[in-house]
This record gives C-alpha cells, structure tokens and sequence, in this order.
C-alpha cells in the first residue's frame, strides 16, 4: 500500500446515492465492502463525512436562517451520516468509532486526537463528524486539519466526479480532466475541488490530495496503493 494513514473525505452528497435527500443503504454497503478490503491490508484509515444530502449551512442561510445556527445544523447533519456509516461498516465486521467535535457523548466519544490516532494504530476506522465544530467552515476543511492532526499521508477526496475538470464536466461536454495539479494550480484557477483553506492547509502542512470517483468498485483501495485515479494535487 502506498500510504499508511490515510483521510477519505465522503461527502454527504455521495452517500445519497440516486435518490434526491439522504442515505442511500447500498451506497453505504459498497462503501463498507471497500474499506474491509483497505482495512485488511493493514491501513489505518479515518473518515470525515459530510453532510450535503441532508442540510447545508449556506442553503439555510440563503433562505433567511442565520448562517452560525444553519452551519451547527449542518454540523449535527454530518453526525447522523457518521453514525449510519459506522452501523455499515460495523455490520461488514469493521470495527469503528465516531468522534464528534461537538460533544455528544451518548451517541459517540468526543474528538481527542491522541485517543482518534490510538484507535487507528489498533486497526479501527475513525469517523470524525461534527465537521471541526465551528460555523463558517466545511468538511474539507475539517478533513485536512484532521489529515494533519493525525500525520495522515494523504488526503482521499471521494466524490460523485471521476476527478478534477478544467470547466464543469456535467454541463460542458468536452470539459478535459486534470491527472495532476499543484495547490498553486487549484489555488489560482478556482477549479472549485475544495474551499481554499482546505487547500491551503493540505499546501502548508504537504498532505497530498487524490480527487477521485467514489462509485467504482474498489476505487477507494485502487486510490490507498496509490494507483494512477483520479487527479492528484501535490506541492
Ligand atoms: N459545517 C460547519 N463547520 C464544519 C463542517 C461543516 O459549519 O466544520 C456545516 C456547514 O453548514 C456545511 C454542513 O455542515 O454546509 C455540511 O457539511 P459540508 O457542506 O461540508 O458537507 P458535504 O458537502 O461534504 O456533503
């Protein structure tokens, strides 16, 4: 495997799958039959989901909410999805723990870095969610400051695009995909991969990111060993 450690960052939208709002059950089995075999393999792997497919901050904002309360409601969104995804991997016999940033110690422990890095190093799955636990960020945000956090050595971006595009491959049909860029290339162009302080954080702490298409079979593991998926955004 080419990385020891490793953050996926799942994105809420993802985990709907083809339904138009919330968690789609064969969405999170596929995903849990692809982290068993990465898991398997000795990789230490934590997760940060999102929370798209159930409320985003910036929608509630827009429709008259104030922007500090919707972002907390887009925070508890990505802790249900947190919970569903370790019921999914925990029933495909992944041994899991969600850390939260908001403490809500009934439903999952709270965030403690040095208690998230030794359930990795005893080959259990970690799933941050809660994003970091302030308004006006994201959850790429919140997967590079973990990513760094936990000395991960790279960053696995899991979306429902094969990649990063120069221009929006689903409305320009001969949009072109980039195999490799460097932060500066994504900081400049606004390609819209990530916020810029997601990117940024990966440029300053050297964290690499692999933007990749969550929906083939295997990606995830093709994407741990390092394979050619994707688009790689490096220093
Ligand atoms: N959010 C936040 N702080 C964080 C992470 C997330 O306020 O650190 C809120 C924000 O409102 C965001 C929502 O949670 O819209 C869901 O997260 P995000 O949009 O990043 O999820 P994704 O796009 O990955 O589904």
């Amino acid at each position: 495997m080419a990385y020891k450690r490793v953050l996926l960052k799942l994105s809420g939208e993802a985990l709907m799958g083809s339904q138009g709002y919330g968690i789609d059950p064969a969405i999170v089995s596929a995903i849990a039959t692809d982290v068993a075999a990465v898991v398997a393999t000795g990789t230490e792997l934590a997760i940060v989901v999102g929370g798209g497919n159930i409320f985003r901050g910036l929608k509630g904002s827009a429709a008259g909410m104030d922007r500090a309360t919707a972002d907390y409601v887009g925070m508890l969104a990505t802790v249900m999805n947190a919970i569903t995804l370790q019921d999914g991997l925990e029933r495909a016999g992944i041994p899991t723990r969600v850390q939260t940033a908001i403490a809500m110690q009934e439903v999952a422990e709270p965030y403690i870095r040095r208690k998230a890095i030794r359930h990795l190093e005893k080959g259990r799955v970690v799933i941050f969610g809660a994003g970091c636990g302030n308004p006006f960020f994201t959850t790429d945000t919140t997967a590079a400051l973990r990513a760094a956090e936990i000395s991960a050595n790279v960053v696995l971006k899991a979306t429902k695009v094969d990649g990063v595009y120069d221009r929006d491959p689903e409305k320009f049909s001969n949009a072109v995909r980039y195999e490799t860029l460097t932060f500066q290339d994504v900081l400049a162009g606004e390609l819209g991969v990530m916020d810029s302080t997601a990117i940024a954080l990966c440029k300053d702490n050297s964290i690499p990111i692999v933007v990749f298409d969550l929906f083939g079979a295997g990606n995830i593991a093709r994407a741990v060993a390092g394979e050619a998926i994707g688009t790689r955004i490096t220093p």
